[in-house]
């Protein structure tokens, strides 16, 4: 056995993933959720194995367990999901980080905290470096996450800094693959599911606003080499830095899937970024020549492949 580890969030789109890698490779998880936005559906298929567990338990509230290292993904990520109940993000993201490090404290663990991109908010530096300090709204329908996550990658660097608590902090961005939610209503998922069904593909404004898309296979492997790496705290991007206009991605989606769907153009929800490239130069050099392996259209893919099948199901 190599470590024990706990993933909260454990449950949801990457945190299924980050289980299972974990597994495979010989470490005993826990799984910690309150199953807000995952579900024991993502997980099933790892119930069999005896070093696997399934807690359900809220992350604003103490947890103890004994391991050896702690992911901390509990924390809704898309903006319909974080703006449903924009005050228990904030309490997710805060208290949780608190627990969490607190719990590392105590037990010595290594913990790393599942950050994002939007601490860069609408960002005014391109591509982002992790020296950019961000443009967010700090009142914006945005800031229950990008401030909640902001606060907790302060609170990660104090416990480093005041309590030696061994740290790692990785900025995720725009991550997507097989077990999304296809009701969280992120763009990928979303243009999927539309195309899918023959439904118009929800453009929001011009659609010329840009995200990085990134497998959730290449960011797995980006945080397990953040994790166990003895000498690097972060923060440090772990995101694709091929770059898509909304209209693009939407192209990519229609071509790979032959459907007939056409273009509806919805107003630009406020203080939606224009733009958003990582700069992967610090992943390289620290988390041994890390880059992205899968690129846009071969993950999309698999992304449709499993959407079909969810929706072939029943899945409404
Ligand atoms: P997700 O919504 O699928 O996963 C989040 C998980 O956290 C879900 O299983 C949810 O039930 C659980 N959760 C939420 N609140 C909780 C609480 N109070 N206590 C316990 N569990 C709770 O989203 P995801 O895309 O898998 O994101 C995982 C992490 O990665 C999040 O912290 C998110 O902020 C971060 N991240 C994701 C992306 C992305 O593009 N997917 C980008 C940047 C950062
Ligand atoms: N978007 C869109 N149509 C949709 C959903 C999202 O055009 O049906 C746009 C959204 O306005 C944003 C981009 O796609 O500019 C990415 O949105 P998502 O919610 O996936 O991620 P985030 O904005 O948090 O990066």
């Amino acid at each position: 056995m190599k470590n024990r580890v706990l993933v909260t969030g454990g449950a949801g789109f990457i945190g299924s993933h980050l289980c299972e890698r974990l597994l495979n490779e010989g470490n005993e998880v826990i799984c910690m959720d309150n199953y807000f936005t995952g579900s024991k559906e993502n997980v099933v298929h790892l119930m069999d194995n005896p070093f696997f567990e399934l807690i359900r338990h809220d992350v604003t509230h103490p947890y103890f367990v004994e391991v050896d290292q702690i992911y901390n993904l509990a924390c809704p990520a898309s903006p319909v999901h974080y703006q449903y109940n924009s005050i228990k993000t904030i309490k997710t993201s805060v208290m949780g980080a608190i627990n969490m490090l607190g719990l590392a404290k105590r037990i010595k663990a290594r913990i790393l905290q599942a950050s994002t991109s939007e601490v860069y908010g609408d960002p005014l530096v391109h591509p982002q470096t992790e020296d950019y300090w961000g443009n967010v709204n700090p009142i914006g329908i945005r800031s229950c996450y990008d401030e909640g996550k902001r606060c907790a990658e302060s609170l990660f660097v104090n416990y480093h800094q005041q309590n030696n608590v061994d740290i790692r902090i990785i900025r995720i961005f725009n991550t997507y693959g097989p077990r999304m939610n296809p009701n969280d209503g992120r763009v990928v998922s979303n243009f999927i599911v539309q195309a899918l069904k023959g439904e118009d593909i929800t453009i929001f404004g011009d659609g010329k606003q840009t995200r990085s898309f990134q497998f959730v296979d290449d960011l797995v492997e980006g945080m397990i080499r953040m994790m166990n790496n003895d000498d690097f705290t972060g923060p440090v991007n772990v995101g694709n830095p091929n770059e898509f206009t909304m209209l693009e991605l939407a192209q990519n989606v229609i071509d790979l899937t032959n459907s007939k769907s056409k273009l509806v153009y919805l107003p630009l929800p406020a203080d939606d970024p224009l733009q958003r490239q990582p700069d992967i130069t610090l992943a390289k050099e620290k988390l041994n020549n890390w880059q992205p392996q899968v690129q846009l259209k071969e993950g999309l893919k698999h992304t449709i492949a499993y959407f079909d099948e969810l929706l072939k199901k029943g899945y409404e």
